[in-house]
This record gives C-alpha cells, structure tokens and sequence, in this order.
C-alpha cells in the first residue's frame, strides 16, 4: 500500500458507512451531491454509471471537475483545493471543520475513468483517462476558435463556418473567393496613427478561409504599416500555405513572402513578431503618390498551397 494507505481507509468509510451518510444527509440541504451520486459511486465505475462518477467528481461549490488533491471534511463532502481556501476551513455543505482529509479514494475512481473529449459535440470522438483529458482538450483541434477579427474585444468562439458566417454577418467584414488579390487601402489622414485602424479582408481559397489582416501601428517611434495573412483553422494546416504580398509604385516595390499563422495565434501576437509585409510610413506616402496628405496602397497578394 502506498503511503497514505489509511487516510484512504478513512475516506472509504466516511463515504460507505451508512452512520456516516445519514449524519451528513441531515446536516444539508436535501440535494446534496453525494446523495444524488452515491449510487454512481457504489455502482462502481463502468461506463453505464459514467455520469453518476461524472457528477460525484464535480466540486460542489465551484462545479468544475475535481482533480487531484481533491479535499474532503470528516462527513465525507467533497471538494476542489481551490475552493478548500475559500471557504475559510469550513465544509460549505456540513460546515465542519474541514482538517486537511485528502479524498484518496475519489483520486483513484477518477484515475479509472475514461471520458469524451469536451469538444464531442463539435467532432472529437476520442476517449481519454481523466487526468489527461484536461490536457487533451488544451489542445484539441475540435476545440473552438476565437473570432479572429481585431480592434475589439469580440468574444464569440466556435468552429471555422460559425466563424465565418459571424465575420461576414456581425462584422461586415469583405468576403472574396479566389487565390490572388489586388486590394487598395485608402485612409485620408495617415498621420493620426491612433485613429488609423486596421481592416481585414477573407478570401476563401483551395476550400479554406484566410484573413488578410492590414493595420497601422508603431514599432518603437516609428509608424508602419503591416500587411498579415491569417488561416482559419490549425497550425499544422497553416504551414501546408504559403503566400506572397507585394506593394510598390514608381518602380520600387516590396515584396513579402510567408507563412500565414493559424488565427490559435491572436492577431496582436502575430502582429508583435513582425510575421507579415511592414511599410514604413514614409515610403507608404511614397508608394501613395501625390502630395503625401492621403494613403492609397495597392496591395497584390496570392496565396498557394505547398506540396
Ligand atoms: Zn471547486
Ligand atoms: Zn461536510
Ligand atoms: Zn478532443
Ligand atoms: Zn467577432
């Protein structure tokens, strides 16, 4: 037996000596959780008692799955150890002193199981133990995106179409097939780098959404323009694209080739590592033409996929 063997024994007791239970039944009110799971518990761990471990390893004040060091008072309630310091040593269901009782039996029920992917419902069919679910799911390529548009604090997520139709329907963002571009950026007032936003454009390409990103910022005192390409889905998919972003007049002209970022990575971290087509302001007047007091950048771009 490992080291702390018998606080395993008082745990099992507490849970399954009927004494135990009805102390604890009484002192709460009448839908505490270990009453409506107990028979998941005691029905032991197969998958046809999964929701009753399920709701049993559900703290009962924060309501999160629980995950090891799961804490219990001497009647037997379970909880978190984040809430085990909010609740000032006081079992918030039984109100005992709560000690300092691991529940080393439910740690070990909970290491038994085998749960879905969170992400289920959007298409992730695979199983993991318990402990490693979390981490899966951090990573899960099922798990939804964050709305790629920038300049505001949107906070809707989902899968790819959800996305694009929330771009196209609540941004009003410009939606275009095909793999080359030849976008004109105009701002009347370039010197005003606060007030000059960013725009973004998505293109759908070999089936899939790219978002081409075009802002004004400042790197250190320098204002700048930056031209990025984004690709609605994963990294590893990203990677099998590439594109090329050119702008210029009078004989002069930049050219950008990359990678487009998966949009996992935020746009102001993408924009921060300096990924994409920078034009210093004055050469973007330049590029303007006339009398440098307007911005007008024709911006050509194509997109290709690697073999
Ligand atoms: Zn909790
Ligand atoms: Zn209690
Ligand atoms: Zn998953
Ligand atoms: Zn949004």
């Amino acid at each position: 037996m490992v080291p702390g063997g018998s606080a395993c024994k008082e745990v099992l007791e507490s849970h399954l000596t009927t004494s135990d239970y009805d102390i604890a039944s009484t002192n709460s009110s009448s839908n505490s959780p270990l009453r409506k799971s107990s028979t998941g518990f005691i029905g032991k761990h197969g998958s046809n008692s999964k929701n009753g471990v399920h709701d049993l390893l559900e703290c009962s004040v924060c309501k999160k799955l629980m995950y090891p060091p799961i804490h219990q008072c001497p009647n037997g309630h379970t909880l978190c150890s984040n809430c085990k310091f909010g609740v000032h040593n006081r079992c918030p269901t039984c109100h005992y002193d709560l000690g300092n009782i691991r529940c080393l039996a439910l740690e070990k029920v909970a290491e038994s199981l085998e749960l879905p992917c969170r992400y289920q419902n959007l298409g992730c069919h695979d199983i993991f133990p318990y402990y490693t679910k979390l981490k899966h799911e951090q990573n899960c390529h099922f798990r939804p995106y964050n709305c790629p548009y920038a300049g505001s604090e949107c906070s809707v997520m989902g899968d790819i179409p959800t996305l694009v139709a929330h771009l196209k329907d609540d941004h009003k963002v410009d939606m275009h097939d095909g793999c080359t571009f030849n976008h004109r950026y105009v701002k009347s007032n370039p010197h005003e780098v606060e007030n000059a936003t960013w725009m973004l454009t998505v293109f759908n390409c070999f089936g899939r959404h790219f978002c081409l990103h075009f802002e004004a910022f400042q790197i250190g005192m320098a204002p700048v323009y930056m031209a990025f390409l984004r690709f609605m889905g994963d990294d590893n998919e990203a990677k099998k694209f590439g594109y090329s972003l050119e702008v210029g007049a009078n004989g002069r002209k930049l050219i950008w080739q990359g990678i487009p970022r998966s949009i996992r990575d935020s746009h102001r971290k993408v924009r921060d590592s300096q990924d994409g087509l920078i034009i210093q302001r004055n050469l973007a007047l330049y590029f303007s033409g006339g009398d440098r007091q307007e911005l007008k950048l024709r911006i050509t771009g194509r997109i290709w996929k690697e073999d």
